[in-house]
C-alpha cells in the first residue's frame, strides 16, 4: 500500500516547486507510484495499462525483473569512474549496440538523453562537412535543449529566442494532414498497403514532398554548404506520421547530392518497436550516417548515444569530447540486459505479431465511427487521429479530445497524446503486451467511443 505524500500534498508542490510547464498528461493527473511490466499502480492500488510506456521510453516493461537485476548487481559493485578508465560493461555495450546497426555505423559516443544526443549529432554533421545548416521536417520532433530545440519543429515547443538558427524545415510528408497527401495507396505498412503489396514500391506524393525538400535545399541553403537533414523514421511527438513509401530513401539521395549527411533519429522507433526490424530507418531501406537513440534504449534509465562512422568521428577528433555520465557501469548494465531481454522475451516479434493485429482492430474502430479520421502506425508505435468531421478531417476540438482520453484511463487504459492540434491517440506500449491486453484496450476504445459519439 501506498504511503508517501499525499494526492494534494503534491498538487500544492507542483503547483509552487516544480516547472510549472511540465506536460501533464489527463485533466486530472495520475499519481503513479509502481509499475510492473505493461502495468502501473496509482496511489489506491488501482491497475492501468499503460499503452504510452512512459512516452516510448519503457521498452521491455517496467521493473522488468531481468533488466532490474543487472541494475542492482552494479550498483553493488561499481557505480561511476566517468570513462577515464577502461570498464567491461560500456566496451561490451559499445559493441553489441554496433552489432544491430548495418554498414560503417561502427563508432559509439554515450550520452544521457535524446536532446543531448542531437546536439551532438549536429555538432558531428557541422565539423565532419565544415557546413553549418541543417534541414529538418515540420513537425518533427528531435528535443528541447537550446540547440536541439532549433531542429524541433513544432511552435508550441519554442521559445521567442534564435533557437533554429541555421536551421530549416521542409514540408512534413504527412499522407493524412500533408499538403499532397498520399493516402490510400502510399503509406509504409499502414492498413491501406503494405511494403510488399505496393505496387512498384512508392506512391506519386512521394517525389513531390521530394521536389519540395530540394526547394529548401537549393532555395534556403548557401551553395554547397548542407551540414545534415534529420528526420524521425516514424514521427512520434507529431502524432505516429509515416511518410509516403519511398520518400525517406529519395531524400536521403537527394541531401547527399547536396553534400549533407543524413541523421535518422530512432529515439521512438528504434529497439524492435516497429517489428519488422530492429531500427525504423531499416524500413525505408535506407542507412543514415548517424543514427541517435534514447528512451528505449534504457528501458527507461537515462541512457541515450549517438553511432556514427568511424570517418565521422575522427572529424570529431580533433578536440577533446568528453561526457561524465554518458556510459557509466550502472547506465551500461541496465543497456546490455535490455538488448537481451529484447532477444530472450522475443520483443521485436511480439511488436510484428501484434501490431498489425492492433492496427486492424484500430480499422475497424475507424470504420465504425465518425470521429476516428484515421489509424496509422508500424508495430507497437500505433496512432488514431480524432476528428469533428471525416471529409473536411477538421481536428477534434481539444474538450472532446480530453473526454475521450480521460474516458480511457478511467476504464483503466492510458494512452499517449500528439500531434499539431493534440489530436492524435498515441499508442506505443511496453513491447511486452500480449493480445488480451489489445482486446481489453479495443473494448474500452470502444465503450469510450460510444459515449463520447452519442452526445
Ligand atoms: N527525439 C525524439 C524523436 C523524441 O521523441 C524525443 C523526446 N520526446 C527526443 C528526441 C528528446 O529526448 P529527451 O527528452 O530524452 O531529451
Amino acid at each position: 500500500t501506498y504511503k508517501g505524500m499525499s494526492y494534494d500534498e503534491m498538487k500544492e508542490v507542483r503547483k509552487k516547486n516544480l516547472n510549472p510547464a511540465l506536460v501533464t498528461n489527463f485533466s486530472k493527473p495520475l499519481l503513479i507510484h509502481e509499475g510492473h511490466m505493461q502495468w502501473l499502480f496509482d496511489e489506491t492500488g488501482r491497475r492501468y495499462l499503460d499503452l504510452f510506456g512512459g512516452i516510448v521510453t519503457v521498452s521491455v516493461g517496467h521493473c522488468h525483473p531481468k533488466v532490474n537485476e543487472a541494475a542492482k548487481e552494479q550498483l553493488n559493485k561499481l557505480w561511476h569512474t566517468t570513462n577515464i578508465y577502461m570498464h567491461p560493461k560500456i566496451h561490451e555495450f559499445a559493441e553489441r549496440i554496433t552489432e544491430t546497426l548495418p554498414g560503417d555505423l561502427k563508432v559509439v559516443y554515450f550520452v544521457n538523453s535524446g536532446s543531448e544526443a542531437n546536439d551532438l549529432a549536429m555538432m558531428m554533421a557541422r565539423l565532419y562537412t565544415g557546413s553549418f545548416d541543417i534541414v529538418t521536417l515540420r513537425n518533427a520532433y528531435h528535443g528541447a535543449s537550446p540547440y536541439s530545440i532549433g531542429l524541433t519543429a513544432h511552435g508550441t515547443w519554442k521559445f521567442g529566442f534564435a533557437n533554429g538558427f541555421g536551421v530549416h524545415n521542409a514540408s512534413n510528408p504527412d499522407p493524412y494532414r500533408g499538403l499532397w497527401g498520399g493516402y490510400r495507396d502510399c503509406v509504409v505498412q499502414s492498413v491501406r498497403a503494405t511494403e510488399s503489396t505496393l505496387e512498384g514500391g512508392e506512391c506519386s506524393s512521394a517525389q513531390k514532398y521530394v521536389d519540395q525538400l530540394e526547394e529548401v535545399l537549393s532555395y534556403s541553403i548557401p551553395r554547397g554548404q548542407l551540414a545534415a537533414f534529420f528526420a524521425e523514421p516514424i514521427q512520434g511527438v507529431g502524432g505516429t506520421v509515416q511518410f509516403p513509401l519511398g520518400y525517406l530513401k529519395k531524400a536521403f539521395e537527394k541531401v547527399r547530392a547536396y553534400g549533407g549527411l543524413c541523421v535518422a533519429d530512432e529515439v521512438q522507433s528504434g529497439f524492435g518497436r516497429t517489428g519488422d526490424h530492429f531500427w525504423g530507418f531499416e524500413g525505408h531501406d535506407v542507412i543514415p550516417d548517424i543514427v541517435t537513440m534514447a528512451k528505449s534504449i534504457g528501458n527507461g534509465f537515462p541512457l541515450a548515444a549517438v553511432v556514427t562512422t568511424p570517418a565521422i568521428a575522427a572529424t570529431m577528433s580533433k578536440a577533446l569530447h568528453f561526457n561524465t555520465f554518458g556510459g557509466n557501469p550502472i547506465s551500461s548494465a541496465v543497456g546490455i540486459s535490455v538488448l537481451d531481454v529484447i532477444k530472450e522475451d522475443k520483443t521485436q516479434e511480439n511488436c510484428q505479431v501484434l501490431g498489425p493485429y492492433f492496427l486492424n482492430k484500430l480499422a475497424e474502430i475507424r470504420d465504425k465511427y465518425p470521429i476516428v479520421g484515421d489509424v496509422r502506425g508500424k508495430g507497437l508505435m500505433l496512432g488514431m487521429e480524432l476528428v469533428e468531421d471525416k471529409e473536411t478531417r477538421q481536428p477534434i476540438s481539444p474538450q472532446r479530445m480530453m473526454e475521450v482520453w480521460d474516458g480511457l484511463r478511467d476504464l483503466g487504459v492510458l494512452m499517449g497524446r500528439g500531434g499539431h492540434y493534440g489530436q492524435v491517440l498515441r499508442i506505443k506500449p511496453p513491447m511486452c503486451i500480449t493480445k488480451e491486453d489489445v482486446d481489453f484496450a479495443i473494448a474500452v476504445l470502444q465503450q469510450v467511443l460510444d459515449k463520447t459519439c452519442d452526445k
